[in-house]
């Protein structure tokens, strides 16, 4: 079978890849219909993953037709379409037991990491029983792409971490897929203001478009001062920041309202600075969270219910063979205004 495969830092290669097979009963092999890219993916090929190893075929992301069960998989059956979790849950162990399916001791975020992931032919799935989400007849399958990673992220690292609430203010930090998932799920709780700030105009076009009430650019270092303008001075009760960079964090510290949360989502790759010295009696708290993947049946339904339309996060669609095109585009964003892109089967 064709795949993706990591070839080492700046490296990858579409190429042949031996077909994956059962190697424990509670495995399933998907054939995948679609996937897409991840900006961890890019990451990865950067060479800041160093539990991904060269040789590793990559994605964490997709749907598709399970070709065939273990002998333990008892959920799901040959020919059933699937949405594929980011994260692998074994359902047993403490982490678990406790909805913290990203921290499960025999899963976690292994897919497209320590294991083969969905950027090919065919992917074998761990604990397929409760890493696996039947899909419905007639519902849109490029939206179910996206509920993957990015919109449980969205959801459960920003918006319920931030403990987003009626009436509250809301800033997203960074406007890319992540972010606009956060913004499209933040409005399940009917905030009264949401702000979105990113350095990218067509961005914020989006995010407009997407719900937000107010948008910044902050590449003239004045979002700080434009936010604090858009408040009354008084600040937000929830900033959540979706970049990963030491000045996006140290933005939320300096936009947070007193009694406000500020939800860190950005994968750091360098330590930030705390302003405690501000902060100590401010009565925030500051969350972290890798995606547990718990919310996903519900925001399953929610789709299906044409509650949100993540569709509208689709700017790019490539058939598999021009995957090395679609994360040339999805690489050069600025450029190409790509967010997500479908790569069809
Ligand atoms: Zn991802
Ligand atoms: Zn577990």
């Amino acid at each position: 079978m064709k795949a993706l495969v990591y070839k080492g830092p700046g490296k990858k290669a579409l190429e042949d890849c031996p077909m994956p097979t059962i190697t424990n009963p509670t495995d399933a092999i998907v054939k995948i219909i679609k996937t897409t890219i991840c900006g961890t993916d890019l990451h990865i090929l950067k060479g800041d993953v160093s539990s991904c190893i060269p040789g590793r075929i990559i994605g964490h992301e997709g749907i598709g037709v399970i070709d065939e069960i273990g002998s333990g998989v008892t959920v799901f059956k040959k020919g059933d379409r699937v949405l594929i979790s980011c994260v692998s849950a074994c359902s047993k162990c403490e982490y678990c037991r406790r909805g913290m399916y990203s921290h499960c001791v025999n899963g976690g975020w292994i897919l497209g990491n320590t294991i083969d992931g969905t950027q090919a032919e065919y992917v074998r799935i761990p604990h397929a029983d409760t890493s696996l989400y039947k899909i419905l007849t007639g519902v849109d399958e490029e939206a179910l792409v996206m509920l993957s990673d990015i919109l449980p992220t969205g959801f459960e690292c920003g918006v319920l971490n931030g403990k987003v609430q009626p009436g509250n203010t809301v800033a997203i930090i960074g406007a890319g897929p992540i972010g606009l998932s956060t913004l499209l799920t933040a409005q399940f709780y009917s905030p009264a203001e949401i702000i979105m700030v990113d350095l990218d105009n067509n961005r914020l076009e989006v995010a407009k478009r997407f719900g937000a009430t107010h948008t910044i650019n902050s590449s003239d270092g004045k979002a700080v001062e434009n936010v604090m303008k858009l408040t009354n001075g008084r600040g937000v009760d929830t900033a959540i920041e979706a970049v990963g960079v030491p000045a996006t964090f140290t933005m939320c510290e300096d936009i947070i309202a007193p009694g406000g949360t500020i939800a860190n989502i950005g994968v750091h790759g360098v330590k930030v600075d705390l302003h405690l010295e501000r902060l100590w009696s401010q009565n925030i708290s500051i969350t972290t969270r890798l995606v547990d993947t718990v919310t996903t049946p519900m925001l399953l339904k929610t789709v299906q219910a044409k509650k949100i339309n993540p569709n509208l996060l689709i700017s790019h669609h490539f058939k598999f063979e021009d995957i090395i095109e679609a994360y040339n585009t999805f690489g050069q964003a600025a450029e190409t205004h790509a967010l997500k892109v479908i790569i069809q089967m």
